[in-house]
């Protein structure tokens, strides 16, 4: 079975992903690690991120051994990966390993932004987990403050808004819920809650 999960930025969907890929004994891939990385790849070897040629070509030597680098999961690596995540070309070249990823036997659980949409159309099953901006705000900070790097709560929610239209606006594989996709609200629901609601509905899936 393969479940794609989709939504903005901090809307619980990695955790929920995780959560679900552990309980189903499924690998799971948060795909936002590989636009990260690129960006990584950028910032490292002093290139810059507006470049789509040059962007593509560090899609195309990326290192996927190296996606537990937790330099990748910074407020500043978020916002470099929105900004090279918008290059076809980078999107093009890192197509084909996340549908590998997604096709091997038994499925897989994949996050993003254009799972349901580009990745997998044809995914057993699409959650669209999103939360209020404000909500999102808050779990970010609160994310970042546990990994040691305090922040002003009116700076993420910006972060978070400018990441939301950027990742919503551009013409590659933008940002929106698939046609076919469950919405899951999780602006009232903690970690715990979503991934009870998701596994009910991928229970009951899974039965039909
Ligand atoms: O999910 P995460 O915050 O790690 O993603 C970082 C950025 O990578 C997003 O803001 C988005 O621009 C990009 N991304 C994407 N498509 C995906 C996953 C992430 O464009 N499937």
């Amino acid at each position: 079975m393969i479940i794609a999960i989709d939504g903005p930025a901090a809307s619980g969907k990695g955790t929920l992903a995780r959560r679900l890929a552990r309980h189903l004994g499924r690998p799971h891939l948060d795909t936002g690690l590989l636009y990260r990385a690129v960006a990584r790849d950028l910032l490292d070897r002093r290139e810059p991120l507006s470049d789509p040629d040059i962007a593509t070509r560090a899609a195309g030597s990326l290192d996927l051994a190296g996606l537990d680098d937790p330099r990748l999961r910074s407020r500043d690596m978020g916002e470099a990966a929105s900004i090279v995540s918008a290059f076809a070309g980078v999107r093009e070249t890192l197509l084909g390993f996340q549908r590998r990823f997604a096709g091997q036997e038994g499925g897989a659980v994949l996050d993003g932004r254009d799972i349901g949409t580009v990745v997998c159309p044809e995914a057993d099953l699409k959650f669209y987990v999103t939360a209020t901006p404000e909500e999102r705000a808050r779990r970010r900070q609160r994310e970042l403050a546990q990994s040691g790097e305090p922040s002003d709560f009116a700076d993420v929610l910006a972060d978070i808004q400018r990441r939301d239209a950027r990742d919503q606006g551009r013409p590659n594989a933008p940002l929106k819920m698939a046609s076919d996709a469950i919405l899951l609200d999780t602006t009232e629901l903690d970690a715990e809650a979503a991934f009870r609601e998701a596994l009910g509905i991928v229970e009951s899936r899974m039965r039909a």
